[in-house]
């Protein structure tokens, strides 16, 4: 077996039996990158230099007998997660040569783990979009197919994982960013319950929906990083207090009694039927592991997509109002102020930004606040009643993640029909809950096609539970052919 398939928990017992250095470890990515990233161009950044210190560090750990699960496993973060000294740029021109001076809390409990960073990984300039095309710099390739888009907007995390270029990722997850990418590119993404990981140094899109989340080859390798990057941190206000539960410990507990949802709404014109099909099935495996499934009822997500694009584009006009040239990142020369904020926004913002910023501010005017973002609040209180209403009778609810398997690029042209394929991940954050998407099979073209498990707030534990019982059912060993090299 390559070393590059190895799941963190596997590296992890390789390195604490000092079969392998962190060192060999890190020189092992590092020549991976080198060979394959040209192909897949999933790294804004690499570290190398400082992942080799890191990873002497790690070593020194384990000599003396010490260091955890994740030390001395190289991990990379998308490029909207500060690393303090690290270039920051959130695949925007905007944030040109932008250095933050701190990391975020998630980066420092990665490193304090022992965690070794391999650099930054690219993404949909300030995380929106579906399909890293919308990057400033390049777009990234799926490794399965490099004529096909990774999705997005964290983009380069799951591509980084699917090609084997990183053993895990750190993404994060506005209206399906972690779970549209994973299963575009065959691997495991949660997007916790909001306010379960610190959105500290995590750069806004829109913070009432942002979620730092985990992006593995396993489900039990997901279950582990989660650990380490959730809980309560005082310096981010929306961080809920209070422990956090063990989400490996139930992995094993399998699916029998689970009660289990399919909401009929997602199974309608526009999804595909190779994708119905690996829904289907996925629901018939996890019945004959002695879950119960039905059909269930979420009757307001007409309106979801219409509601998240009026909120997350009001949120997001606000975010990046600081970006104007005075503090940070890019300036364009004007001839007083005022040009100048104008010249520096119009540079340093590409397309998709600039709309949803005209979006937000339109959406927040006086006299269509009532019309477009107080009714877009409203709604968003609909589709959290309606997962309550399911919760009572399900246990957790499964369906598509995205409607179709990955794209080509240039596919996604026109932006309404990239914003409808977000159907079945926005809802969710809408309601805040937590959903991870895992790899179920695969379509005729050979592309995989992942499934989203939704969850109670905090109950990622029993979400990680049926979807490793799921996960060991469907065996999914596939993986792209461009990663068999050593
Ligand atoms: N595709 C969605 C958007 O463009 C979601 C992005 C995200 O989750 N960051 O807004």
């Amino acid at each position: 077996m390559r070393l590059s398939d190895c799941s963190v928990l596997e590296l992890g017992r390789l390195l604490r039996g000092r079969e392998l250095s962190a060192a060999e470890l890190t020189d092992y990515y590092l020549a991976r990158i080198e060979k394959l990233d040209p192909a897949v161009r999933a790294y804004i950044s690499v570290l190398a230099d400082e992942a080799r210190v890191k990873a002497r560090e790690a070593d020194n750990a384990l000599a003396g007998g010490g260091g955890g699960a994740l030390t001395g496993i190289p991990t990379a973060l998308k490029d909207n997660i500060c690393l303090a000294g690290a270039a920051t740029t959130c695949a925007s021109k905007m944030l040109a040569g932008f250095r933050p001076p701190y990391s975020a809390s998630v980066a420092e409990k990665l490193l304090a783990a022992g965690a070794v960073v391999l650099g930054k990984l690219n993404m949909d300039e300030f995380a929106m979009g579906s399909t890293t095309e919308y990057s400033a710099f390049f777009p990234t390739r799926n490794p399965w197919d490099t004529d096909r888009v990774p999705g997005g907007s964290s983009g380069g995390a799951a591509a980084a994982v699917a090609a084997g270029t990183a053993p895990y990722a750190i993404g994060s997850d506005t209206g399906g960013s972690i779970r549209q990418p994973a299963s575009f590119c065959g691997v495991v993404g949660m997007k916790p319950t909001y306010g379960a990981v610190s959105r500290y140094g995590l750069i806004a899109f829109a913070s009432s929906l942002d979620q730092i989340g985990p992006l593995t080859r396993t489900v039990a390798d997901n279950a582990l990083v989660l650990e380490a990057i959730a809980g309560h941190d005082p310096k981010d206000s929306t961080s809920v207090p209070g422990e956090r539960p063990n989400y490996s410990a139930g992995l094993q507990d399998g699916a029998r009694g689970l009660r289990i949802g399919l909401p009929k709404e997602f199974f309608t014109a526009g999804l595909a039927p190779e994708v119905e099909k690996v829904v289907r099935d996925s629901a018939r495996r996890l019945e004959s592991l002695g879950a119960e499934t039905g059909e269930c009822s979420l009757p307001h997500m007409d309106y979801a997509i219409a509601a998240y694009y009026l909120i997350a584009p009001a949120e997001c006009g606000s975010n990046l109002a600081r970006y104007d040239g005075t503090r940070y990142g890019l300036r364009a020369p004007g001839a007083d102020i005022i040009e100048m904020f104008q010249a520096s926004r119009s540079a340093g913002f590409g397309p998709e930004v600039k709309r949803r910023v005209m979006l937000g501010a339109y959406a927040l005017s006086s006299g269509y606040y009532d019309a477009y973002y107080l009714r877009a609040q409203k709604t968003r209180t609909l589709i959290r009643e309606d997962y309550e209403r399911v919760f009572a009778d399900y246990d957790l609810i499964l369906s598509p993640t995205a409607p179709a398997a990955a794209y080509r690029l240039g596919e996604m042209s026109d932006p309404l029909t990239m914003y409808m394929g977000d159907i079945y991940t926005i809802p969710v954050n809408l309601a805040g809950l937590p959903a991870v998407s895992l790899p179920a099979g695969l379509t005729e073209d050979g592309l995989p096609v992942g499934v989203q498990l939704i969850g109670r707030h905090f109950e990622e534990a029993l979400l990680y539970r049926a979807a490793f019982a799921l996960e060991q059912s469907v065996a999914f060993a596939a993986r792209p052919a461009l990663t068999e090299v050593d």
